[in-house]
């Protein structure tokens, strides 16, 4: 289905579209055999509450922005290379309903869809994708991917020490290893996750334990830790937040367009081929 797209008119209108509602805050996505495969609005857990994202699915990468003013204008663009990505479904848990995860070496959140039936479909196409590229370029998929954060309201104490209370003085951070809620002390530590950056991340006092241990078992040398010491001290005193930011939090600019009722994710394979037929 996604096959016969590629070199479709309408595929390249609609990427051009995609490109213009970015505009100049986004990177050019029209490359050859690239295809827009569905796109629609997602609720995406991010570190303070969920909010309202617009999803593009490519046939190779997954584009997420903020949305300025619905169907026209988007920013803060991510892209997602699919090649990395494994979902996960979730169970449905309160308000949270119809979500699932997006996994990747780098980062992993949840998103949520209005109803059970387009999260079946965002979910089979996603997973198509996947499964076609994987099977183009031979490789194998991504084993490692990053840990889910726990949103900030979820923890109002350490969930380390179960002690420290959060305040605006003292504030959360995120394990880079688990994704657990730590405060400043339980998280004072930094170990070496080549998945994740070249430089050592934040991790809790329980990863950094299991971190060393399977390090020691697997006799690798110890160059990657870095306790808590000047560095970090500096790097607080410069302001620098730990590091943590979703760079999509926004600003509340989508209130309005997250207010409004999004339409149903379009997907394209079917209704093209349909239309394409003599
Ligand atoms: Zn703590
Ligand atoms: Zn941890």
């Amino acid at each position: 289905m996604v096959d016969r797209l590629v070199n479709s008119e309408a595929n390249a209108r609609r990427i051009t579209m995609v490109e213009s509602c970015f505009g100049s805050s986004g990177q050019p996505i029209g490359i050859p055999g690239r295809v827009l495969v569905g796109e629609g609005v997602l609720t995406k857990m991010c570190r303070k509450k969920p909010k309202a994202r617009q999803f593009f699915l490519f046939n190779d990468i997954l584009v997420y922005g903020n949305i300025l003013i619905n169907k026209k204008k988007y920013n803060k663009q991510h892209i997602i290379p699919l090649e990395q990505v494994k979902l996960e479904s979730l169970e449905d848990d309160g308000q949270f309903r119809n979500g699932w995860l997006i996994r990747t070496a780098t980062k992993s959140f949840a998103v949520y869809a209005a109803t059970s039936t387009e999260k079946q479909e965002w979910m089979a196409h996603i997973n198509k994708c996947i499964e076609d590229l994987l099977r183009k370029s031979g490789k194998k998929a991504v084993e490692v991917h990053a840990a889910v954060w726990v949103p900030d309201s979820e923890a109002s104490v350490c969930m380390h020490c179960k002690k420290s209370q959060f305040t605006v003085l003292n504030r959360r951070h995120h394990c880079r290893k688990c994704g657990a809620v730590v405060c400043g002390p339980c998280s004072s530590k930094r170990f070496l996750l080549p998945s994740q950056s070249s430089k050592p991340l934040r991790v809790c006092l329980n990863c950094y334990d299991t971190l060393s241990r399977t390090r020691a078992q697997n006799n690798v040398s110890s160059i990657s830790d870095n306790s808590f010491g000047k560095d970090q001290r500096e790097r607080n005193a410069s302001g620098e937040s730990s590091g943590e930011e979703d760079s999509d939090e926004d600003d509340e600019a989508n209130k309005s367009a997250s207010e409004t009722a999004p339409d149903q994710p379009k997907f394209y394979g079917l209704s093209d081929a349909a239309e394409e037929k003599p």
